[in-house]
């Protein structure tokens, strides 16, 4: 039955990044020294992990000529090789260096440095791609200055797809990591599980969501989760679509999941309140018609849309 609940109605926010990522460029440095001295190069500054954008109403993404990033690349910041878009290459470099950036220096005037995720509900899809994939590698770059095994100081490589240690006796290579973590709406009864962490703001309720252990399927993930943050039993667990999440770097995995046991208990710990809805309910929470009552989260998150195929189906 699960299975006639319909999918997205096309990639989520933060997916679809337009770029070719051009791996087999990643191990020539030759050549990547060549795209980041190519004058049609585009760059993207964050500065303390907030992307620069153009000023106006509308956030776009301002990305930079070879003129303005290259200085900060020699002095060695942190940067990484995005790929290629109609053979022009993209870059993103971190000028968290400068201390008032929009004051002072070459991005002065040129725009603002976002939060991405405040600036998430008016991006363009593209935009969000981009941030997805960039925003994550500077963020694991900046974390990751020293090598896990030795304590060693570790060393860009691969135009910034990994990084080595530089301990002869280590030379531990490191890579970005990507967290899976299953967010998944609970059905039973034409009503659906939502759960309230204790910082949401007043009536807000949404799926309910956690990392997936080691040596976790996602289905038992979805089972434990949804166990011990509301004491319900699933059965069923149906893959629904997934959504990078660079904050830092999660995918959520979204799963739709039935009920076999649906008295709640919560743990009081990760949830304050947990309810069952029903749809009459919820279709009109997503059209933002009874806020005084419930607020899902917006439709750039996966668990909006979660919901919105719920609502749709006839589960
Ligand atoms: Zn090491």
């Amino acid at each position: 039955m699960l299975n006639t609940i319909p999918g997205p109605d096309g990639p989520h926010a933060f997916a679809g990044n337009p770029l070719d990522r051009s791996e087999h460029l990643r191990g020539k440095p030759e050549k990547i020294q060549e795209l980041l001295a190519a004058s049609d190069s585009l760059f993207l500054p964050y500065w303390q992990l907030k992307p620069l954008f153009d000023p106006g109403e509308s956030p776009r993404l301002h990305w930079v000529d070879g003129t303005v990033a290259r200085p900060f690349v020699d002095q060695g910041v942190n940067w990484v090789f995005l790929g290629l878009r109609d053979g022009r290459a993209h870059f993103a470099f971190d000028v968290s260096i400068l201390e008032e950036p929009e004051r002072e220096g070459p991005f002065a005037g040129q725009g603002t440095f976002l939060d991405a995720l405040r600036a998430a509900g008016s991006l363009n899809h593209e935009d969000a791609g981009l941030i997805a994939q960039s925003k994550s590698l500077i963020d694991w770059h900046s974390r990751r200055g020293f090598c896990s095994v030795c304590g060693s100081p570790t060393e860009m490589r691969q135009a910034g797809s990994s990084r080595h240690c530089t301990n002869e006796d280590c030379k531990a290579q490191h890579f970005p990591r990507t967290d899976p973590v299953v967010i998944m709406l609970a059905i039973s009864k034409g009503r659906c599980l939502l759960g309230r962490q204790p910082f949401f703001p007043p009536h807000m309720f949404s799926a309910l969501a956690g990392f997936i252990e080691p040596g976790e399927s996602l289905e038992e993930a979805v089972r434990r989760e949804v166990q011990e943050e509301a004491g319900v039993i699933v059965g069923d667990v149906h893959y629904h679509s997934s959504q990078p999440w660079p904050f830092p770097s999660s995918l959520m995995i979204g799963c739709i999941c039935e009920a076999t046991e649906d008295a709640i208990d919560v743990d009081g710990d990760e949830l304050e309140e947990a309810r069952w809805f029903d749809k009459d309910l919820v279709r009109e929470a997503l059209e933002g018609k009874r806020s005084d009552e419930l607020w899902v989260p917006p439709p750039f998150a996966i668990a909006h849309q979660l919901i919105r195929s719920w609502v749709a189906s006839d589960v």
